[in-house]
């Protein structure tokens, strides 16, 4: 946080250095843009072929193929989900919500890629249907879908608090990777990795660029849609802040179960898909 009394004064330019207007980093024209007409033709005959549930404060992962799609449903109550992604072939290739949150920014909604971690560096996933799409940022400068938390853990919770809770979306989403994959639990928590917050409503302060959360918008029948680009591994946790009205890391929140469902557009259809490739950078790294 920066100081409320700073230190050093100002130099005689410094209101001009401020006042200088900011460039995009990463204009996003310089990205092949997805092409959602051909996606929503394509899952108009997209049927449903598996679905899980995370029950409150738990999650569950599920295999998605590439060219089919996968729907985060919100049920029962207003609940937010931390997801992650993992190339099911190779779970080091595994979701970059940095570099997602650097090129799409904060908050991802429709059109937006998930990318995938160095050096593969490729899109996982398409975002094509948001329903919360309507709520933008709000007078706080909040909104939903965020890659900028990271995912409740029981170090920080530790860090703060001094407990041990056991059911932080860290923990949750290491419990359903090692399941899933039967992996021993200490592999599976390595491969657990910064999340997509899904229905989260979040935002920095604009006094202090302090990270804050409100209650989520979300209602049951809301949700969040995918298209694999490629074959997946998708872990969600019910995160044990419900909503995220007020806190987490603990069990006072009203908490509801996330529904996860596969639609998938047919062989043919998924065969037809032009998985992306991995990044070509030659990894020589100056030294050739
Ligand atoms: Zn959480």
């Amino acid at each position: 946080m920066k100081l409320t009394k700073p230190n050093f004064p100002p130099p005689a330019d410094g209101a001009e250095r401020k006042a200088i207007a900011p460039v995009i980093c990463y204009p996003p024209d310089a990205l092949k843009q997805p092409d959602l007409n051909g996606l929503s033709k394509l899952r108009e005959d997209a049927v449903k072929v598996a679905e899980v549930t995370a029950a409150p404060r738990d999650a569950a992962c599920i295999d998605v193929p590439a060219g089919a799609f996968v729907r985060v449903v919100s049920v029962d109550g207003p609940q937010v989900g931390d997801l992650n992604m993992w190339n099911k072939h190779d779970l080091t290739e595994r979701f970059y919500s940095g570099k997602t949150r650097a090129l799409h920014g904060t908050h991802l909604s429709t059109g937006d890629r998930m990318w995938s971690s160095f050096p593969n560096m490729r899109p996982m996933a398409t975002i094509v249907a948001d329903t919360l799409d309507w709520y933008g940022f709000d007078a706080f400068g909040g909104s939903v879908h965020d890659v900028i938390g990271t995912r409740c853990d029981p170090y920080t919770g530790r860090l703060l608090s001094g407990d041990d809770y056991h059911y932080c979306c860290h923990s949750n989403l290491t419990r359903a990777l090692a399941s899933h994959c039967d992996l021993p639990l200490h592999e599976a928590e390595m491969l657990v990795h910064d999340v997509l917050n899904v229905f989260m409503c979040t935002g920095f302060t604009r006094d202090t660029g302090q990270y804050f959360m409100k209650a989520s918008p979300v209602r049951p029948g809301d949700y969040l849609e995918f298209y694999a680009e490629i074959d997946l591994i998708v872990g969600l946790s019910a995160c044990p802040g419900g909503d995220c009205s007020s806190e987490h890391s603990s069990d006072a929140a009203a908490c509801y179960p996330l529904l996860m469902e596969v639609y998938d557009p047919g062989e043919e259809a998924r065969a037809a898909h032009v998985q992306p490739g991995r990044s070509r950078y030659d990894r020589t790294h100056g030294t050739g």
